[in-house]
């Protein structure tokens, strides 16, 4: 019941920090019809990282102005992506003995440049399958808020891989899946028969030092922001264009953090680059996505891509304790794959225990059971569910239905009827998505 924050979109003439447009937001309290409108960075959750913030009816002297855009010129990186690919170039020329990578700087050195890194940690000798996996000599970030980079398991990035081979793409759009790029990179240097090919968007521009401008685009996919501007957007719109736009699949990772309507939004700009291809007899398609997401977010994607479908596949990660593979009692990941590829399509591996529904026509994971009553296979997280049949739908196992609460809930849940209003305005009878003091941009 009190008030919040809320997304309003990208505006058309919203101001810039360094990570492009900032988004527009709303900060409501309970009651108040209208909340006061302000920007603040699209990709920068915990405000340490950027502090930008701006109310919609501010105004800004030139001063400010002026200074802001200094502020953000000097908060690009050192270098630049052409730069950054000759000095990968001079790289590959030196000995083994003269390859250094400095850890703290996260930056392949040049040995000009070791006297300015001399009291920072760095690597020695980096060999041509370090340069190949860059994911791999790259700290994953980890600011909680911000970017907290999860790697695939190798398990699950070879799945994902044999996938797409499986369904005849030939190009592959990694936004944000930096891990599945070097894959695919790698074996196309090394096995002349791998005809895959992947074009990496991603906002970590420490990759920049690894790809060229035709492999990598330093890309912020919460306002669909090229760093790079327009010759960036073209090198990604001629990648989805190739072989008139056929065999080409888009898959993205994000971070977990929200902003869905951000996200959505920015890969709706994605598909439409692709619409335009001109492909003949193709007009009402749509590009082909994997967005790989958590289960709990299922209804917030379906409402902005009514074709996608969840699939049971349980995408695991290297770095995250709590993401791993369910067999050995670990816990289950919760991060799945939506897609709008036809769900019979996807083969999920029968050894690691996922079986055919011949009624959902989809693979579902062991402990998912067909409901005869919802006729479908209802389990979200893996586990059986049970069917309530006060609620008229299947319930995670652990719940039991309140008759205060008349919904199913955990046993030791504190009957408080739940606040059904709406999350920007209080009102009840609509949710926050449709809330008419919202206007959507
Ligand atoms: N599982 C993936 C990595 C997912 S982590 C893999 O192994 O390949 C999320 C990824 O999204 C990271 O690579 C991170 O750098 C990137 N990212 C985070 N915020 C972003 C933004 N605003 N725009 C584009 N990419 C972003
Ligand atoms: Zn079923
Ligand atoms: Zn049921
Ligand atoms: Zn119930
Ligand atoms: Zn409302």
């Amino acid at each position: 019941g009190v008030g919040g924050l809320a997304l309003l979109g990208l505006a058309p003439s919203a101001p810039s920090c360094p990570h492009g447009p900032a988004l527009l937001f709303v900060k409501t309290s309970q009651g108040k019809e209208e909340g006061r409108r302000f920007y603040a960075c699209s990709a920068c959750r915990d405000r340490r990282d950027c502090n930008f913030f701006q109310w919609e009816d501010e105004k800004v002297s030139e001063t400010r102005l002026a200074t802001r855009e200094e502020y953000n010129r000097n908060h690009q990186p050192p270098f630049t992506h052409r730069q950054n690919v000759e000095r990968y170039k001079n790289f590959v020329l030196l000995p083994l003995s003269k390859r250094r990578f400095c850890q703290e700087c996260q930056q392949l050195l040049l040995p000009a440049e070791w006297e300015k890194h001399s009291d920072h940690q760095f690597l020695c000798d980096i060999s041509t399958a370090q340069l190949k996996s860059p994911s791999q000599l790259l700290y994953p970030l980890e600011n909680k808020k911000t970017n907290a980079q999860y790697l695939f398991a190798d398990r699950s990035c070879r799945f994902l891989l044999d996938l797409i081979i499986g369904l005849g793409f030939r190009r592959v759009l990694s936004v944000g899946t930096p891990r599945l790029h070097e894959m695919i990179q790698s074996k196309a240097s090394q096995e002349d028969d791998f005809r895959v090919r992947s074009l990496l968007l991603d906002i970590d521009f420490r990759y920049s030092q690894f790809y060229t401008e035709d492999e990598f685009c330093h890309y912020n996919m919460f306002n669909h922001y090229f760093f790079g501007g327009e010759a960036a957007c073209e090198t990604c719109r001629k990648f989805l264009y190739q072989d008139n736009g056929e065999r080409v699949i888009m898959v993205t990772d994000p971070p977990f953090g929200g902003l869905v309507e951000a996200l959505a939004s920015s890969f709706k700009k994605l598909m439409a680059m692709w619409k335009e291809t001109e492909r003949e007899g193709h007009n009402n398609q749509e590009m082909p996505m994997f967005w790989i997401f958590p289960y709990f977010f299922e209804s917030r994607i379906l409402e902005f891509f009514p074709s996608f479908r969840m699939m049971d596949y349980q995408v695991d990660y290297d770095n995250h304790a709590l993401y791993k593979h369910g067999k050995t009692g670990r816990r289950q990941s919760p991060v799945r794959i939506f897609t709008n590829v036809t769900p019979s399509m996807i083969v999920l591996p029968v050894e690691e225990g996922y079986r055919f529904c011949a009624i959902c026509q989809r693979y579902v994971s062991s402990g998912n059971q067909h409901c005869e009553i919802c006729n479908s296979c209802t389990s979200k997280d893996g586990r059986q569910w049970k069917h309530c049949v006060l609620c008229k739908k299947c319930v995670k196992p652990s719940w039991f239905h309140c008759n205060n609460c008349n919904c199913c809930a955990l046993q030791n849940h504190t009957c408080e009827k739940t606040d059904a209003s709406c999350f920007v305005c209080g009102k009840s009878g609509h949710k926050r998505s449709t809330c008419p003091s919202l206007s959507h941009t």
